[in-house]
């Protein structure tokens, strides 16, 4: 198939129709129209076959992890996603991957309400590269810097799942088959916390997605705010799943430094707690208190088990370069 087809037949009319979209797929650019009170949000993720997910994962799983990554950054800074670009490296042009690849994007797009106005498409070792772009009210952007000593901290749902089913796939713990099926969404379809993002703009005085495990994400909001914050292990969530690994001699390192949760982790000033339980009822979601925020000092995340200091067995975080 001619590259053109290829770009037609699978990358035209993906996602919700936006209305401020003036030019999109088949042009040199896209063109979009901005409202002068709104502020654009802009991020991109790469996924590349053997680093960021195993060889022949089904291409459904890829393209929806692929917005969800990105559409986690989007709920990170309190963005609404609007439109996305998408560079595709293919090794070749196989019409039955790329149809469940583009059926899989376009689902998950339009449920968040999100475009596809352009990209690129070349050969070469299976790389998936998506832009993608929201919209803000002016200055309201939700950062990684704006933690202050006293503020609560926050997490959305369960952490460790994600890095479980990553691990039983790798044959390093043992699951049932009941117990692998009930984490793999955690790690092939993670649910993007759009809507708590939104929620969190009048509200958190910092937050970021948890993408390379929450220690270790928990620590550049720490660097960025100049303060410390401490972290409770006790108070983690974890899933049926995950408690019942724990009780079977697992260790707490797959939730604290694992990764690929893609829960929101956030600050909130004193006095604002009550509002948080009020915007989880709301969004019926489960939102726990695992630390608070104190003043700065060597350690940027200090880990604690009812009031001793608890170790890490492992190295804090995934890196590409070491
Ligand atoms: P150019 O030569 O200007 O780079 P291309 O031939 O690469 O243009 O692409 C033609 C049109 O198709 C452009 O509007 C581009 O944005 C779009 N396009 C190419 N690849 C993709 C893709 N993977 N997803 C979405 N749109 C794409
Ligand atoms: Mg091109």
């Amino acid at each position: 198939m001619s590259e053109f087809s290829l770009i037609e037949r699978f990358c035209h009319g993906i996602g919700q129709v936006q209305d401020s979209t003036i030019i999109g797929v088949g042009d040199d650019a896209a063109v979009v129209s901005v409202a002068s009170d709104s502020q654009l949000a802009i991020s991109v993720d790469t996924m590349v076959e053997g680093v960021h997910f195993l060889p022949d994962s089904d291409p459904a799983d890829l393209a929806h992890k692929l917005l969800a990554v990105n559409l986690s950054d989007m709920a990170a800074m309190g963005a609404e996603p609007k439109w996305a670009t998408l560079a595709l490296t293919l090794p070749d042009s196989n019409t039955q991957w790329l149809a469940a690849f583009s059926g899989s994007l376009d689902l998950v797009a339009k449920r968040f309400g999100l475009q596809l106005i352009g990209g690129d498409t070349t050969r070469g070792p299976l790389t998936l590269t998506l832009n993608i772009m929201g919209l803000l009210p002016k200055s309201k952007a939700l950062s990684r810097s704006g933690a202050s000593v006293g503020d609560a901290v926050f997490v959305s749902n369960v952490l460790g799942d994600a890095a479980l089913a990553l691990n039983f796939l790798q044959g390093r713990v043992t699951l049932t088959e009941s117990q692998a099926l009930a984490v793999m969404p955690a790690l092939n379809r993670p649910e993007p916390q759009v809507p708590l993002g939104r929620g969190l703009l009048d509200l958190a005085s910092a937050c970021l997605d948890v993408s390379d495990g929450v220690v270790a994400d928990l620590s550049h909001m720490a660097r960025l705010s100049g303060v410390s914050i401490e972290l409770d292990v006790a108070d983690i969530p974890l899933s049926e799943v995950y408690q019942d690994y724990l009780a079977h001699g697992g260790s707490l390192d797959l939730a604290l430094t694992g990764g690929d949760d893609y829960q929101l982790v956030f600050a909130v000033p004193k006095g604002l707690e009550r509002s948080v339980k009020d915007l989880a009822r709301r969004l019926k979601l489960s939102i726990s208190r695992v630390g608070q925020v104190v003043k700065q000092s060597d350690e940027l995340v200090k880990l604690s088990l009812n009031g001793s200091a608890f170790q890490l067995g492992n190295v804090q975080g995934y890196q590409h370069f070491t």
